[in-house]
């Protein structure tokens, strides 16, 4: 890994990978442009090509998704289990409820929370098969009490074209039977345009929450409109700000740990500690080459993404993080709990020696899916909020409206809308 030193300047901005998601729009747009006009028989096509499987039907019949959970690793089920209870049971705290406002006498404004009606879910399946995602993104949906859930992972060539039989046994846990073996910007333009007016049978979602690589992303991008998405949750990135009191093999695993998802992963320590700087350096001399990914793990340390950036103190390190806007950020410090509460942009952040993001990843109760390339500044995490949409109920009696009438056509006619005034008029002069 390269080394940054910010310590003589005002810098704060960290450089990110090349290939960002305006370039890959490039690629996506026609992309889904085509799958809008062509419809199933594009996705089958786009399937060979990137995933190296055309699958015999894009709907994976519910009978292999049922069997899959038969094959299933109890092990691997009873990890799954405690995953899927322990993010249920943050999706129910986090669930709003109603809230009734009473503006004046006879006047109420109340807040209903309404779920999506239907959703798609992305999976990913290139490089991982992201089991964990299913539960990361299907939970939150089912809280928040989503009638209809589409899922789509990319078909796999060692599985008869079918997504990964994990994740098929995954969704068969959590009770969904409406699966599509599709993949990449592919997979989200079907689900955001439908197939149905192209001869399929895909019915449209509302929207489309999930991660992926830089593909992903920029389909999610291109999409938003045609339907809503949670985030642009694109390769991973860790950020670590770490002291001179934090342990040097656990910083290292972690940064390994999420270069291991992508070579495009971004993995970045920021520190004021020399000495920490050279132990970490140690450490993924060490631990990289005994990797089982360990090709890919050094194409993302060696990346122009991924960085030890050394500063002058924690208040350095607190603004470069906050311009980085990681999408998930450790804080390895003497007084983590402070530090963390200086910091307003991360897609997560994760506290003290004991709270390494692999935990998050899979079984801490946070959600996995979350921002990434910065928009951490303005997007949040998955959760079961995503999932719903907030109503207002209006209800005034008719003297709450002779009360505020006057002022309403007041305002009317200062914006020069004189009808607008006269809809109230007609009520004041019955
Ligand atoms: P993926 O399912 O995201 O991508 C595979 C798909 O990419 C293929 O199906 C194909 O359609 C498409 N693709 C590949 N090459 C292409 C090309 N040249 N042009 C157009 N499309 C192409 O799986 P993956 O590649 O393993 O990536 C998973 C990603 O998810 C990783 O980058 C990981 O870091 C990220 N991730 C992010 C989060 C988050 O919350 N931000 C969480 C988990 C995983």
């Amino acid at each position: 890994m390269r080394r940054l030193d910010l310590r003589s300047t005002d810098e704060v901005v960290l450089p990110r990978a090349q290939l960002d998601v305006e370039h890959a729009l490039e690629v996506v747009g026609p992309l889904c442009d085509d799958v809008r006009e062509r419809g199933e028989a594009a996705v089958l096509e786009y399937g060979e090509r990137f995933d190296g499987v055309r699958p015999a039907s894009l709907r994976v019949d519910p009978a292999r998704i049922t069997a899959a959970l038969d094959g299933l690793d109890p092990a691997v089920r009873e990890g799954l289990t405690e995953s899927i209870t322990r993010l249920r049971a943050t999706c129910e705290a986090e669930l709003e409820s109603t809230v009734v406002t009473q503006v004046a006498d006879g006047a109420t404004v109340e807040r209903r929370i309404v779920p999506m009606s239907r959703v798609g879910l992305y999976v990913p399946g290139g490089l991982a098969p992201l089991v964990s995602t299913v539960v990361m993104n299907a939970v939150p949906a089912q809280v928040a009490g989503v009638g209809s859930i589409a899922l789509a992972s990319p078909p796999q060539a060692d599985h008869d074209g079918l997504p990964h039989p994990t994740i098929l046994a995954a969704c068969a846990l959590l009770g969904i039977d409406e699966v599509y073996a599709a993949g990449g910007a592919q997979a989200l333009a079907m689900l955001a345009y439908g197939t149905t007016s192209t001869g399929g049978s895909v019915a449209p979602v509302d929207l489309i929450t999930g991660p992926g690589n830089i593909y992903v992303a920029a389909a999610k991008r291109y999409l938003q409109g045609t339907v809503a998405i949670d985030s642009e949750a694109g390769p991973t990135e860790i950020a670590i700000i770490a002291d001179d009191t934090a342990d040097a093999a656990f910083v290292a695993a972690d940064l390994v740990s999420q270069a291991e998802h992508d070579p495009m992963a971004a993995a970045v320590l920021i520190t004021d500690s020399e000495a920490l700087a050279e132990a970490v350096e140690a450490e993924l001399e060490r631990q990289v080459p005994a990797a089982k990914h360990a090709e890919r793990i050094t194409t993302a340390l060696d990346g122009q993404q991924s960085a030890i950036a050394l500063v002058r103190d924690v208040d350095q390190a607190v603004d470069v993080a906050n311009a980085y806007a990681a999408e998930h950020l450790e804080i390895q410090t003497a007084d983590a709990g402070s530090v963390a509460d200086r910091i307003v942009n991360a897609g997560a952040i994760f506290v003290g020696p004991h709270t390494p993001v692999s935990l998050g990843d899979y079984a801490a109760g946070s959600n996995h899916v979350l921002p990434t390339a910065g928009c951490a500044c303005h997007s949040s995490g998955l959760s079961v909020r995503a999932f719903c949409k907030n109503m207002h109920l209006v209800t005034y009696t008719d003297q709450a409206l002779r009360d505020v009438g006057p002022k309403v056509v007041t305002l009317a006619e200062a914006e020069d809308l004189p009808s607008h005034g006269a809809a109230v008029s007609v009520r004041l002069d019955r």
